[in-house]
């Protein structure tokens, strides 16, 4: 996807955080963050949303492996974490490539806004 801000990203096209990287995934910090650790696990492979994953694909399983080991990293593993996958408009998405928000060190309540 050539106008794809994730893309970039993960491409080190444009600079982000990257806190993570294998051959599929990368994990960055996000840049509004809202909680003490906030990051954004994102595949290389451009998806336009979780709904155009493929039946079988991986990709989900491996950003939640990605998940623990960076929640292990981070010290949220006791006190608790949330990860969370914004799917179009009412889902609150705004960057059009899957991604998924891992948030801790804070209470988060619920429900969302
Ligand atoms: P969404 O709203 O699509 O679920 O999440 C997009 C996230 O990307 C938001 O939390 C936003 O702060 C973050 N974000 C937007 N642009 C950038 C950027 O250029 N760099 C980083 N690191 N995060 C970004
Ligand atoms: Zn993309």
């Amino acid at each position: 996807m050539d106008d794809c801000l994730f893309c970039k990203i993960a491409s080190k096209e444009i600079p982000g955080e990257i806190v993570y990287e294998d051959d599929n995934v990368i994990a960055i910090k996000d840049v509004n963050p809202q909680a003490p650790i906030h990051l954004l696990l994102i595949p290389k492979e451009h998806y336009d949303s979780v709904l155009t994953v493929p039946a079988g694909n991986e990709i989900i399983t491996q950003i939640h492996t990605v998940a623990n080991r960076l929640a292990l990293k981070y010290g949220i593993v006791d006190t608790g974490f949330r990860l969370v996958n914004n799917c179009g408009e009412d889902g609150g998405q705004t960057v059009l490539h899957l991604h998924y928000h891992l948030l801790g060190g804070r209470n988060l309540g619920w429900p969302p806004g």
